[in-house]
């Protein structure tokens, strides 16, 4: 394993009506609180008037943004943070999916800056502060609940980079199964795989002797991969819900990174995506992620070959490594089109008219990845496996 530091600070509560919460942490702050949300499913499902109901029991000022976009703007997050600095905001309440909590995260951290907030998305400012942030999760996807990381796009530029700072940790994050009942079952599908995606980003690696981790990832992998399919036939099963609501937030609360800095080519390949063609992350993550393993399994064989074993129960009786590898892609790819997920870029209507624009926007930062370092000829290719 490599040398590393471990330090998550978010106060997670997690279970049915734990929106209670709320009473016991906000006195700890001011009186001032940003409401951010989306695009109205918390209007639709009650969830908005559960939390104004506490919001108003307490006598809060509250100030509201929503229309949060799904791939959240750094143009929605330069107006939440004009409202903290015109109101004197004291703390951020985002109430959504990661694409809520990612653009909260900007907000709080523009809302203490002068400069502009693209600048702390593209690093050219650090992060030296940041208002307090709390959030209620409405979509098992991202841990961005419990995560340092943000994801946001320019509309401007089409650009879409993630970036990090330790001062964004939300304070707490609430967590009931039930808020995340209405997700439709494409959202969910996406929630499935991009949760996969971020255990499989970790999983591969350029680190020795990762066996504890190894291990947690396939138990997180094999946990999805046993309740999703029941999951999408039972939407409002509270169980299998609460099963991959944690799942969501163990597999990109930094404890599967522990010993190793993990792949990420994926995901920066995707940002490319929906950077252009504004798709939801995990349904592009589907389409890529087989992809870019067919593309670097040659790296470390036995690496995919354990992971067919152990995950997607792959028979390696009188098989190589290589076959046993590419027999426990292919199953991943089964799994995901069999959940519903899309397979090639074509089902967005994307073609290879933009494939430079999007190698280019890849690449943007320089070779990427660590379990195969990719440079543009590889990127490309991925692209062209993925039409
Ligand atoms: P999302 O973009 O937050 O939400 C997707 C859709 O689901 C929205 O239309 C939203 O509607 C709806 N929705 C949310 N909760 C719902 C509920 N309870 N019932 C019905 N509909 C609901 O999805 P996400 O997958 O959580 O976030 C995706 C973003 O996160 C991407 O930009 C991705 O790049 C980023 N990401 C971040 C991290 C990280 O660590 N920070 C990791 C991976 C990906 P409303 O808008 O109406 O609420
Ligand atoms: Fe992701």
């Amino acid at each position: 394993m490599n040398s590393f530091t471990f330090k998550n600070p978010v106060r997670l509560y997690f279970g049915k009506g734990e929106i209670r919460q709320l009473k016991k942490e906000l006195p700890r702050y001011g009186r001032n609180i940003l409401l951010v949300y989306g695009g109205g499913s918390i209007k639709r499902n009650g969830i908005y008037d559960e939390v104004i109901s506490i919001l108003n029991e307490l006598d809060l000022n509250v100030f509201e943004l929503g229309g949060v976009e799904p791939n959240p703007r750094v143009e929605t997050a330069r107006k939440g943070i004009e409202i903290c600095k015109r109101e004197s905001i004291d703390f951020v309440l985002a109430v959504g999916g990661g694409s809520v909590i990612d653009c909260s995260k900007l907000i709080v951290a523009g809302a203490k800056l002068e400069e502009d907030p693209w600048k702390i998305v593209t690093n050219q400012v650090p992060v030296k502060d940041a208002l307090p942030l709390g959030t209620v999760l409405t979509l098992a996807a991202t841990g961005s609940e419990m995560n340092a990381n943000s994801v946001i796009t320019n509309g401007a530029t089409k650009e879409k980079y993630g970036w990090s700072s330790g001062k964004v940790f939300p304070k707490f994050s609430i967590l009931d199964p039930t808020y995340t009942m209405t997700v439709p079952k494409d959202q969910t599908v996406y929630g499935i795989v991009d949760m996969m995606s971020h255990v499989f980003e970790q999983y591969f690696h350029d680190a020795e002797n990762t066996l504890i981790m190894d291990e947690l990832c396939e138990g997180v992998l094999r946990t999805v991969i046993e309740t999703a399919p029941k999951l999408v036939e039972d939407l409002e099963n509270y169980e299998l819900r609460e099963t991959i609501l944690l799942s969501g937030t163990i597999a990109l609360n930094g404890m599967l990174s522990m010993g190793s800095e993990g792949d990420w080519a994926t995901h920066e390949i995707e940002h490319a995506v929906s950077a252009v063609y504004d798709i939801p992350h995990g349904g592009g993550l589907a389409i890529l992620f087989p992809n870019w393993m067919k593309h670097v399994m040659h790296v470390n064989p036995a690496r995919f070959a354990r992971l067919a074993t152990k995950v997607f129960q792959v028979d390696p009786s009188n098989k190589s490594d290589e076959e046993i590898a590419l027999e426990g892609i292919e199953r991943l790819k089964a799994f995901w089109t069999t959940l519903g997920a899309p397979s090639r870029l074509k089902d967005y209507g994307i073609d290879d008219s933009k494939l430079d624009v999007l190698v280019g926007k890849a690449m943007a930062n320089g070779p990427i990845g660590t379990f195969k370092v990719l440079d543009e000829e590889d990127v490309r290719e991925i692209f062209r496996m993925s039409l």
